[in-house]
């Protein structure tokens, strides 16, 4: 898996100070991100996603751990490579539409912004740019400014732009978080588009869980940390293809896991559990009576508890 890692974040901390007062936005946030995934980032208001999204973007120091983007170590860059790497590396697309576009320019001229910053030839640009607004379906608004653009229209060209240098990484902070359901699934479908026809790596913080499922892996972030994962993939029983979406527990490089707060509540977990090792799993027992690890022979013997094929 991590041969094909575009992100790799490592026990990531970010504490913002304020005079006297620190706040822990990230708290040993762990994530890789293979090459051409299209990956969901949930979480509530105040867990650490956009931070997270600034930490990757080169737009936010991060205060301990490791980062790397497109094999870029974001702790060591310099001035020079990090403003390369924000204009060529990764692209961003913000909440707020107006604050992705240049409000006096047209569409052509907005995406074809960065690679101005980035030398590329008057020609090269206009084609480049009139391409990219094609692919995200409004080849027919090349000439209009955001404020003669719908929401959407807008958002699909703070896409284009965000593509102009040729991006490995997109990162969007609530793209959608302004629009109505049916434009903001156009949205969606313009980055599944991109994700599929290119092979660019999207990260999508979101709120909203239709637009989450239809990425390859929602992952759940929780007072800066990674918490659950849900996979989906394609599968196919013989009647055709549906999405199988799996959730998953997330296990660090250190091996901690966190267990659903819904396990814990079930079993009334706490402080300390009892582990069992079976050739194809792990058990977790509540560490009192009538949990099934009273006997603290169990300890002796991992192995063979009631055999693997019991369910
Ligand atoms: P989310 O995007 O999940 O809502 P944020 O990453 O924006 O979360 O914020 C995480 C925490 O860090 C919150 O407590 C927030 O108030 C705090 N925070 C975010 N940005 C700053 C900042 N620039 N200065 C101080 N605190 C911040
Ligand atoms: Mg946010």
């Amino acid at each position: 898996m991590s041969d094909a890692a575009v992100i790799i974040c490592d026990n990531l901390v970010k504490i913002y100070k304020q005079a006297d007062l620190e706040v822990i936005a990230l708290q040993g946030l762990d994530l890789v991100v293979d090459s051409g995934e299209f990956v969901a980032i949930m979480g509530a208001s105040g867990s650490g996603k956009s931070t997270l999204l600034g930490v990757l973007g080169g737009l936010v120091s991060p205060t301990a751990g490791a980062v790397s983007v497109g094999g870029y170590d974001l702790l060591q860059l310099s001035v020079r490579d990090r403003t390369r790497y924000r204009r060529s590396e990764v692209g961003f697309v913000w909440q707020q539409t107006a604050q992705n576009l240049v409000p006096y320019l047209s569409a052509r001229e907005n995406v074809e912004l960065p690679m101005r910053f980035a030398g590329r030839s008057r020609r090269e640009r206009r084609l480049a740019a009139l391409g990219l607004l094609d692919q995200v379906g409004l080849s027919g608004r090349s000439t209009h400014r955001p404020a003669q653009l719908s929401g959407g229209e807008q958002q699909r060209v703070a896409i284009a732009t965000a593509l102009a240098n040729g991006p490995k990484v997109v990162f969007a902070d609530e793209p959608t978080g302004e629009l109505d359901t049916d434009t903001a699934a156009e949205v969606v479908d313009v980055l599944r588009t991109v994700n599929r026809e290119d092979g660019v790596t999207i990260v999508v913080v979101t709120h909203d869980s239709e637009l989450a499922g239809g990425t390859d892996r929602t992952v759940l972030i929780r007072d800066g940390r990674t918490s659950t994962e849900v996979l989906r993939r394609m599968s196919n029983d013989g009647t055709g293809e549906s999405v199988v979406a799996e959730e998953f527990a997330v296990l660090d490089r250190a091996g901690r896991l966190q267990l659903p707060t819904e396990y814990v509540d079930a079993l009334d977990l706490q402080q300390r559990v009892r582990l069992t090792l079976d050739p194809d799993r792990i058990n977790v027992w509540p560490d009192r009576p009538n949990g099934k690890a009273e006997d603290p022979d169990v300890w002796a013997r991992p192995a063979e508890s009631e055999g693997a094929d019991d369910d």
